[in-house]
């Protein structure tokens, strides 16, 4: 496992007092990491640092090994490819795909099979001639893809790339994305401030938060353990619950859960909505609770369910569903759970 991308203890501050503060991450050749976080937090301007639009007031960033700060953006081994597609409305796709090789000095013959190879890649071969206004916002975004892959950079810099296409195109895109770099083994940061989009596309997350690393994991673990209040509240859906905690030991009202990590004090429980299920049992582990709303959605449903002065999230397969509604006295036991220390009020 090589290392193809270095970021040592990055920092700039901006004239506003915002920015990012000593971010450091390394980046194994073929990964694909994602910076995410809320708007504002610092993803960007990481990723402007790395693609050389931006300088750092201090810090480091090296490719395989060696500084790159030094390095105007045309010069780096890093493409970029916006949120915007940021093609040439004059120029026809194939002009578009074949300027940056033109530059590189590559001969005629060579430019149309690699144009080519790329347009198969991004699967847009029929679109050669086409302006970029006549394409669809997906397919402006692939040909952006496609001009950027040509350059054959040692790390690729997506902004995020699919937040102005819909819902179904955006899935599409993901899928794509994720194909490509397994084809091609290309290392990539992945900039998206959605945190769906993060879990399902990337090797690994860093997730920000006003400008530093908050968590850098895998999304799995990010998911299931999250090392912050902030995370758990940030990645899918959680009920966040009061409770006291001693050691593995935690109370929420009258039940006590076993939880992996120890914490002493007064705490937030993070529970997500899968982790709750009924419960017939009086087992100490549970909570007594009234349902107050069953939400069908599709092959699971959404059920809140009322205890002490908290309502609850919970999912719910289809059938179990059918039986259950609104009024219903309930138990409810929590088969995972992860607590913080609770914020000071
Ligand atoms: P978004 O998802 O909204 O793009 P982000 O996580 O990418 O957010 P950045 O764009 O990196 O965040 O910005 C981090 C902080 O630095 C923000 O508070 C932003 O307002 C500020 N900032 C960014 N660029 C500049 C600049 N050129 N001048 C002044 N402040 C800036």
């Amino acid at each position: 496992m090589s290392i193809q991308l270095s970021i040592r203890d990055l920092s700039k501050r901006f004239k506003t007092g915002d920015g990012v503060k000593g971010i450091s991450l390394d980046v194994i050749k073929g990964e694909l990491v994602t910076l995410l976080g809320p708007s504002g937090c610092g993803k960007t301007t990481v990723l402007r640092s790395i693609g050389g639009f931006l300088a750092p007031d201090s810090g480091d960033i090296q490719i395989r090994g060696s500084s790159i700060l030094h390095l105007p953006p045309e010069k780096r081994p890093t493409a970029m490819v916006f949120q915007s597609y940021n093609l040439w409305p004059h120029m026809t796709v194939y002009e578009n795909l074949a300027f940056g090789l033109k530059l590189r000095k590559k001969k005629k013959d060579e430019i149309r099979g690699l144009v080519q190879e790329a347009l198969k890649l991004v699967q847009l071969e029929s679109a050669e001639r086409k302006l970029p206004g006549q394409l669809s916002g997906g397919q402006q975004q692939r040909v952006a893809l496609a001009r950027a892959l040509l350059l054959e950079p040692e790390v690729l810099l997506l902004d995020e790339p699919f937040s102005a296409l819909d819902a179904k195109l955006r899935m599409e895109m993901r899928e794509e994305l994720r194909e490509i770099q397994r084809r091609t083994g290309m290392t990539m940061i992945f900039v998206t401030h959605d945190q769906e989009e993060a879990l399902s596309i990337s090797d690994r997350i860093v997730v920000m938060r006003a400008g530093e690393i908050e968590q850098l994991s895998t999304p799995q673990e990010i998911y299931d353990q999250p090392r912050t209040l902030f995370v758990a509240g940030f990645i899918g859906r959680i009920n966040l619950i009061k409770g006291v905690s001693t050691g593995r030991s935690l109370a929420v009202g009258e039940a006590r859960f076993e939880q992996e990590r120890e914490v002493d004090g007064a705490v937030i429980a993070a529970v997500r909505p899968e982790d709750i299920y009924l419960t017939a049992e009086q087992e100490p582990n549970s909570l007594p609770g009234t349902i107050r709303q069953v939400m069908i959605l599709g092959h699971y449903a959404e059920v809140s369910v009322e205890s002490g002065e908290q309502v609850l999230k919970m999912f719910v397969p289809r059938e179990q569903s059918a039986r259950l509604s609104s009024g219903q006295q309930v138990r409810i036991g929590f088969s995972r759970v992860v607590s913080f220390p609770a914020p000071e009020a």
